[in-house]
């Protein structure tokens, strides 16, 4: 129900906005609507959106709270513009990529868990004789409810000699003791045990239990004089005949080294590299549960509140339905003898019902209670804190999104754009940044921000109802909306060889069969949840990294807690045939290209070091021997010693969040004068990082190894980019499409396979177009490429589909169909099938 001109109640006035590359731009925006903002990536959408009109609401709300309150907000940049009128209060629904990964869980995040607990409290089953309990017991985060043999992890920790000393056929010598530091201290502690008398040249397994025993387990930290590199028998005469030893060592025993490096390493290299070394059983008294007996003996429906808690959504949901509609059998036995128990029941039970629905109708029924939530994708985590705010009872606010349609498969959108229409009926503002069409035609209201990006957008090219999009000649979103889809006619390529898995089981997949194409482009379609990423993301790169030897840190985030990350690992299958033709496996990703200022597009694709080169070959340069590291603002010779090459400096203040303001000692450019004095044409290292490409690839136009890397990262849609922008600012389609112009520019010798997780997301139809250009040039020059994908447009000029299916959860993990896209769109079955036909 699309409004029109007159319903709109009033609006939101926005004068001389000029955050980042908006240009002073004026505009009204309706409240009370669904306001969609479009336009090419980099055009500044979000800009608009998020960094003024969500960061002016913020700054105002937080001008009225304490400044310790403040404080503990994650505080916007004051944004930069005249005035804004007539602005609600605001609720971002913001992505956060690469966010730091929090202890919470589904539950927590909905506040689920909070209602079971009182459901349990209330209105469980308990067993004769045992005293009601409070809610918090329920909990495995407080000391009441705790199990305490596991303090509420559910897993115990040993720590083994077998998995200290994995190979006990080596010497101490030869680091038998695997789990003691690698480096000089592992040699520190092996010279101790030779002045102790310990042989450490024979093998582990021939040493004496009690000598191996007190080596690993003993809490004792004897302090021996070291003579390094002698044998016991000379330290002995060394130390008789009172000879200066090289120095005084302390030795620490291998467990409570693991133990304590565990327990207080600040770093987490450090705690992965031990985590190792630590078995991680089931907690033998809560069997995993985390909880006390008193809480896990009261049932609800028959379930203990730790059982029901792994339950997927839509199952719960059919559990509680009868309770709340005051049917279910067990309310009728709960009359008799607890009549009191059936109100409270019946009550608790309607309420996380009708927060179910709206969760289950974001697409998000396969998810449990109990599912943390750093294994979310960005998009299903924001679809999580949409259903929240669904049931939130707020109103008079507006609600800020970013891409909400992210991760979902068209037929999942619909129920997306319901969830939308509530929000909006109770009474909000819905502002949104989204791609989609079919969000973008169930608008009330459009913002087209363009024309193209950087520099080149960050005007409005329209803002008004729907309609009136279709006369705006500048826009390049109205083509998409207005205009038939293009219908795709290529001619598949033809698969060279096939990459086939067996007996994959993982997640929601079962012993599952997969043969993947090689030398083609192949999409793997299905609706959200139903096994697409779990099957390519995780299977088929762990697969072939381990083939190729290769770590797999590809998914594993070093920041992620160690002991977490060891969890997931429930893999079965492997690769039945199709490696020979593979040497190598790339996987671009949306993760940041790094997480500090220090890194930024130059440095990531390699193109400052032949920056570097030509300013170190300048005459000045060469005069003052500066070489390229001099050039560089991580190196000390040539970056300002203030700020050490960061360009910013951190202000402390007293009451209020501390800010990043540009270094006073080089004004922002991360280098020292003499180096500044260096010149290559007329500008100086600091000015040529701040260069777009687009201009440094004018600037160095007569240096084709430069010319030829900044024209590939022109091609993938980011000429727009400084070259000195700090990896910190870019967005994650960003950094995706970074990295996939580096692997562009790489020499290609084919046999690369290289999978690409969503790669649409947070990218204009017209940015999809040539992001497939680019990909089929990777395939053409006999590479194989797999997407995991939403987008409709993609998985008709695939060469090959994947259709995972039917459903969600333990309502997918087959292959539902596979084939040419022309084929797909023939089969009953798939969900997909339907809406590609319309692109075909
Ligand atoms: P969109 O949302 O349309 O993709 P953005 O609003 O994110 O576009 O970006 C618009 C422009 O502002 C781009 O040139 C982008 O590089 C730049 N930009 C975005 N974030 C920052 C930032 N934190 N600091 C400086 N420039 C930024
Ligand atoms: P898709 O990529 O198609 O959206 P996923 O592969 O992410 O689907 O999920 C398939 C099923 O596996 C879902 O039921 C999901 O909840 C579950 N799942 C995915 N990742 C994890 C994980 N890290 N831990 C537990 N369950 C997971
Ligand atoms: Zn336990
Ligand atoms: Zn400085």
């Amino acid at each position: 129900m699309a409004k029109t001109g007159r319903d709109f109640t009033g609006f939101v006035r926005v004068r001389g906005a000029r955050e980042h590359n908006l240009k002073n731009v004026n505009l009204d925006i309706p409240r009370d609507a669904l306001v969609v903002f479009t336009g090419i990536s980099g055009s500044g959408k979000s800009s608009l959106a998020f960094g003024t009109l969500y960061a002016e609401a913020q700054r105002r709300y937080l001008e009225s709270v304490s400044p310790y309150a403040r404080r503990l907000f994650n505080q916007m940049a004051i944004p930069e513009v005249d005035e804004i009128e007539g602005l609600p209060p605001a609720v971002a629904l913001q992505q956060q990529r690469g966010a730091a990964s929090t202890r919470s869980s589904v539950g927590s995040v909905t506040t689920l868990s909070n209602l079971l607990r009182m459901l349990y409290s209330r209105a469980g089953d308990y067993p004769a004789g045992q005293s009601i309990i409070y809610a918090e017991s329920f909990s495995p985060n407080t000391p009441e409810g705790a199990c305490t043999e596991c303090h509420g992890l559910g897993k115990v920790y040993e720590i083994t000699e077998k998995t200290m000393v994995p190979d006990d056929t080596l010497t101490i010598r030869e680091k038998a003791i695997a789990s003691w530091p690698s480096a000089w201290q592992g040699q520190n502690q092996r010279d101790i045990l030779t002045t102790m008398g310990y042989d450490i040249d024979v093998p582990w397994k021939d040493l004496p239990k009690k000598d191996r025993d007190w080596i690993l387990f003993t809490e004792e930290q004897p302090v021996v004089p070291v003579y390094s590199g002698y044998s016991h028998a000379e330290i002995k005469r060394f130390i008789a005949s009172k000879r200066q030893p090289d120095y005084m060592g302390t030795f620490t025993g291998a467990h409570r080294y693991v133990r304590h490096t565990f327990a207080n390493t600040q770093s987490a290299l450090m705690k992965k590299r031990v985590s190792q070394y630590m078995l991680s059983t089931e907690c033998p008294v809560c069997h995993g549960k985390r909880l006390r007996q008193e809480p896990l003996s009261i049932k609800f429906a028959d379930y203990d509140i730790a059982e029901i808690s792994r339950l997927a959504l839509n199952k719960l949901a059919t559990i509680f339905e009868p309770y709340a509609k005051g049917v279910a059998p067990a309310l009728k036995k709960m009359e008799t003898a607890h009549p009191e128990k059936v109100v409270v029941a019946q009550r608790i039970a309607e309420d996380f019902l009708a927060r179910l629905q709206v969760m289950l109708d974001l697409g998000l029924g396969y998810l449990t209670i109990e599912r943390s939530t750093p294994t979310l994708s960005p998009g299903e985590l924001q679809r999580l804190r949409l259903a929240t705010q669904v049931r939130s009872n707020l109103f008079g606010v507006v609600y800020v999104l970013d891409e909400p349609s992210a991760g979902l498969h068209p037929a999942d959108t619909e129920a997306l754009l319901r969830a939308l229409d509530k929000l909006k009926a109770s009474g909000n503002s819905l502002f949104v940044v989204e791609h989609e069409i079919d969000v973008i035609r169930h608008a009330d209201w459009i913002v087209d921000v363009g024309p193209a990006a950087g520099e080149k957008g960050g005007h409005i090219l329209y803002s008004g109802l729907p309609e009136g999009l279709r006369g705006v000649k500048e826009s390049l979103t109205r083509h998409y909306i207005y205009d038939d889809a293009a219908k795709t006619i290529t001619d598949p390529r033809i698969a060279k060889d096939w990459l086939k898995l067996e007996g994959i089981t993982r997640n929601n997949l079962l012993d599952l069969n997969v043969a993947f194409p090689l030398g083609v482009l192949t999409s793997v379609s299905g609706v959200s949840g139903s096994g697409k990423s779990s099957l390519v993301s995780q299977v088929l790169v762990e697969l072939v990294a381990e083939q190729l030897g290769l770590q797999v840190d590809i998914s594993t985030d070093t920041e992620a807690d160690p002991l977490e990350n060891s969890e997931v690992v429930t893999l079965g299958g492997k690769i039945s045939s199709g490696m020979k033709n593979i040497k190598r496996l790339v996987v671009v990703d949306q993760k940041p290209i790094g997480r500090t200022p220090r890194s930024n597009l130059a440095t990531y694709t390699g193109l400052f070091d032949h920056v570097r080169k030509l300013f170190a070959a300048t005459p000045m340069a060469k005069a003052r021997k500066f070489d390229a590291g001099r050039f560089s603002f991580n190196v000390v010779k040539g970056r300002c010693p203030h700020c050490e090459g960061e360009g910013m400096v951190m202000v402390e203040l007293l009451f209020l969040p501390s800010v990043y303001t540009p270094c006073p000692t080089c004004g922002g450019t991360r280098y020292n004068p003499k180096t500044l004095e260096v010149k290559y044409k007329d500008k100086n290292i600091a000015e040529v990082l701040g260069l777009t490409v687009d201009e440094a690839a004018n600037f160095f136009d007569e240096e084709p190894a430069i010319s030829r890397a900044l024209e590939v990262v022109r091609e993938v849609g980011l000429g727009y980019l400084r070259l000195g922008q700090p990896a910190t600012e870019l967005s994650g389609g960003e950094a995706q499409r970074i990295k996939l112009a580096t692997e562009l520019q790489r020499a290609q010798h084919g046999q690369t396979l290289y999978v690409l997780d969503e790669p649409t997301t947070g990218l204009h139809p017209s940015d999809v177009e040539r992001l497939l250009l680019q990909l089929n040039r990777l395939v053409d020059a006999g590479n194989t490429v797999i997407l995991v994908e939403h987008d409709m447009e993609v998985i008709a000029a695939s060469d090959w589909v994947i259709d995972i299916g039917p459903g969600a959860g333990e309502a997918g993990g087959k292959i539902v169909a596979e084939g040419k896209p022309a084929d797909i769109v023939k089969n009953k079955h798939s969900r997909t099938a339907p809406y590609l036909a319309k692109h075909i």
